[in-house]
């Protein structure tokens, strides 16, 4: 029979994840932390779990569990300043992943061009390409001087505003922005969304924002929403995730906001597809979030203070980093690093790995003989752009302390 998806392989995550179960590395790889970030959360879901309420445990409304719903429409409409109805601007999915696939799902046929910022959320040009339509890339350029021993942060990844608008024509449907980005780190500036929001509107596109680390930002840096820029709500779909928000990834709950209009479409991908989101998780993460709103703008509110708890991470493992020889550039969002190891080139022999990209035959490598992962670059761009990031690696540093400890002596003992 025809095989549709003869030219794709697994993605970067299965194959990672299926190396830490081989060769039982030290795992930097995939985004999650390994305990438990905040107390109550799993108290929550244990009490709706044990509820003999029969609702709770039955399908919910499809489009959202409406105590959920309500109260992101609650939070959501503070943070970018417009009433948003709960019942026909929001929309819950399984992981943003979902909310991805549903937005791309709504408005993408044959023919249609978006743009995709390299680089990129691996599963975004897969999703595009699902539905026929065809990805055009920008890549980010690393302002950063190669030769210089200061440390650089994510904010020299730049946009080039001409190399932007030659992407856009009359094919151009959607753009695909994320900000804070993964996996540089970068948060994008008011007046880089200003440029992306000027080119919408000229060109008359949508904008696909995800925003999965909206709350892991770095002072002095700060998250904008597109969707509040002038002109942009009417034209922009906004994801999140409790994965992200609660340090819970395996909640698997994400959700979109933005007018009915363009909500509507995805709305329609998602009920053909998974109808409804679990109930259980929806009304715990409800509870976790009414508890949280009243907490908003307070330094008890467990999201606005995750960039607390991890900036000594950061920090911490940015020195083991540049003690061990990497190069990072310092994110100013979210919780992984972007780490140059073309000086330890001249420490490993490489010839055993049959990866055609360097990064990946290095990251396989450090897995199965110094017992470390981290995830290869080079997965978060096209295959024309790869050679880009082959000398980076990506380093997850929501970690417990001793975890990052034995980061630090396995580097350090590596010889
Ligand atoms: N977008 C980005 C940029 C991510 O890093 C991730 C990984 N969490 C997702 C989307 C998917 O999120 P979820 O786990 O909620 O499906
Ligand atoms: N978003 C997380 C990361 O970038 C998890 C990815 C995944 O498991 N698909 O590491």
């Amino acid at each position: 029979l025809p095989t549709r998806f003869k030219d794709s392989s697994y993605s970067v995550w299965v194959e990672f994840v299926d190396l830490v179960a081989s060769h039982q590395p030290l795992n930097l790889g995939q985004g999650f932390p390994d305990y438990p970030a905040t107390g109550y959360i799993p108290s929550v879901l244990a009490e709706v779990a044990g509820s003999n309420n029969n609702a709770f445990h039955q399908y919910t409304r499809g489009y959202g569990h409406p105590k959920l719903v309500n109260v992101l429409a609650k939070l959501y409409s503070k943070l970018i300043d417009r009433p948003i109805n709960p019942m026909t601007e929001v929309l819950i999915t399984c992981g943003a992943y979902e909310a991805l696939y549903s937005a791309v799902a709504g408005f993408i046929e044959p023919g249609d061009e978006v743009i995709i910022i390299e680089p990129y959320y691996d599963c975004y040009e897969p999703l595009v390409r699902i539905f026929g339509g065809t990805p055009r890339f920008v890549a980010l350029k690393n302002t950063a001087p190669k030769d210089t021993d200061e440390p650089t942060t994510s904010a020299s990844w730049k946009l080039d505003p001409s190399e932007l608008e030659q992407a856009f024509n009359e094919k151009t449907k959607m753009i695909i922005l994320n900000t804070p980005h993964n996996p540089t780190g970068k948060v994008f500036s008011y007046s880089e969304l200003e440029t992306i929001a000027t080119l919408c509107k000229k060109y008359n596109v949508m904008c696909v924002s995800d925003e999965v680390y909206e709350w892991l930002v770095y002072k002095p840096a700060k998250h904008v929403r597109i969707a509040s820029l002038p002109g942009m709500w009417e034209r922009t779909l906004t994801i999140g995730s409790a994965g992200k928000t609660f340090s819970v990834t395996g909640w698997k709950c994400g959700w979109m906001y933005g007018p009915d209009f363009l909500v509507r479409n995805a709305v329609i991908a998602h009920q053909n597809n998974v109808y409804c989101f679990s109930t259980p998780i929806q009304e715990a993460l409800a509870r976790c979030f009414e508890k949280e709103i009243d907490l908003l703008d307070t330094p008890n509110c467990y999201f606005q203070s995750l960039p607390n708890h991890l900036l000594p991470k950061r920090d911490a493992f940015m020195k083991t980093l540049v003690d061990a020889g990497f190069k990072p550039t310092i994110p100013e969002a979210g919780y992984f690093v972007i780490a140059d190891w073309s000086s330890l080139a001249k420490r490993v022999d490489l010839s055993s790995e049959p990866d055609k990209e360097k990064d990946y035959k290095f990251a396989k490598w450090l897995t199965k003989n110094v017992k470390l992962l981290a995830i290869p670059p080079s997965a978060f761009y096209n295959k024309e752009h790869k050679y880009l990031s082959q000398e980076n690696l990506r380093f997850c540093f929501f970690k417990k302390d001793e975890t990052l400890k034995e980061a630090r002596n396995i580097l350090t003992n590596w010889k």
